[in-house]
């Protein structure tokens, strides 16, 4: 059984891992950079574990001082060195995961597993920054993260058997299934949803038809729960262009090259949920 699980990055995923955690029992240890990132995810912790039983009444009603005493806030990585497991939620750019990867390599337990939570970067591009490849996994958590009973699970090149195990037990424990799939940039989800996402963008940029009229298509045509921006908006649309950055640069494909309007919204500051402001507006 895991106890204690490093949460590295508090953003919207760190965030819904660390309300996952707190839900299931887990001891965390949530990491960011800045002391005002903390106390904001603190904040939406707490928040989201006080209405969490009123969305699924099978989830723990837990008083806020239960879920502070098993929540550890830090902005120092090696805090996370005594953690049974990691997963990583830092922003989608190379530039920034590399070091944190190279730095938990040395500091953390020489059998701890690492999952990364990445939307479309390589498994084994990280695990070839670590002297651990066997135990880097991807482990593609979907949003919000305590409401989704399966995920996608990617196995790098070198990948080992045991890890796979070992993510799958973690997994477990949250009442979560796998979807084990083999590595490559975007992996299933995401080297399709994302083609689906830019696509709308550019159907709204060229005036086919209002970002409202895309997603109810989606929704009372196909049945889909959410619409293609919506599901962009609920993401980050800041995470959504970077996905499609890292899938561009791999494949050179043009047909995942970003869509301007895309562009210009995150320039903009319009991430989505997460800013009040994307292709819709929020009030936080
Ligand atoms: P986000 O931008 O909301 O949050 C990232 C957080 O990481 C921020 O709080 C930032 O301050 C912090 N950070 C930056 N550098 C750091 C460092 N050196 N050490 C510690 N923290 C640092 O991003 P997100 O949406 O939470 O995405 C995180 C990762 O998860 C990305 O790789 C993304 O592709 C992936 N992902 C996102 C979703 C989604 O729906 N948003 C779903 C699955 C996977």
């Amino acid at each position: 059984m895991f106890k204690k699980i490093g949460i590295v990055g508090a953003g919207t995923m760190g965030i819904g891992m660390s309300v996952d955690l707190a839900l299931h029992g887990l001891e965390t240890v949530l990491v960011d950079v800045t002391e005002e990132q903390l106390q904001k995810a603190e904040a939406e912790i707490l928040q989201t574990v006080r209405f969490a039983p009123l969305v699924n009444k099978k989830l723990p009603r837990l008083q806020a001082d239960e879920v502070r005493a098993r929540l550890h806030l830090t902005t120092d990585l090696d805090d996370v060195a005594d953690c049974d497991f990691i997963v990583e939620n830092v922003p989608e750019n190379w530039s920034i995961k590399e070091p944190i990867y190279r730095r938990l390599d040395e500091i953390c337990k020489e059998e701890t597993v690492f999952g990364v939570n990445t939307s479309c970067i390589s498994i084994t591009k990280v695990g070839g920054v670590t002297k651990r490849p066997d135990r880097i996994i991807g482990m593609h958590f979907m949003n919000p993260v305590y409401l989704k009973p399966t995920i996608e699970v990617i196995r790098g090149y070198l990948t080992s058997d045991e890890t796979v195990a070992n993510a799958e037990a973690f997994l477990a424990q949250l009442d979560k299934d796998a979807i084990v799939v083999n590595d490559q940039t975007g992996f299933v989800s995401n080297r399709i949803s994302h083609l689906f996402m830019n696509e709308a963008a550019f159907v709204v940029m060229d005036g086919v038809g209002t970002a409202k009229q895309v997603d109810e298509i989606f929704k009372k045509c196909f049945g889909h729960k959410m619409g293609p921006l919506e599901t962009a908006d609920l993401i980050g649309l800041d995470t959504v262009m970077h996905s499609l950055q890292v899938l561009y640069e791999e494949y050179q494909d043009p047909k995942f090259r970003c869509c301007p309007l895309l562009k210009k919204l995150v320039d903009a500051g319009y991430c989505g949920r997460k800013s009040g402001q994307g292709f819709y507006s929020y009030s936080n």
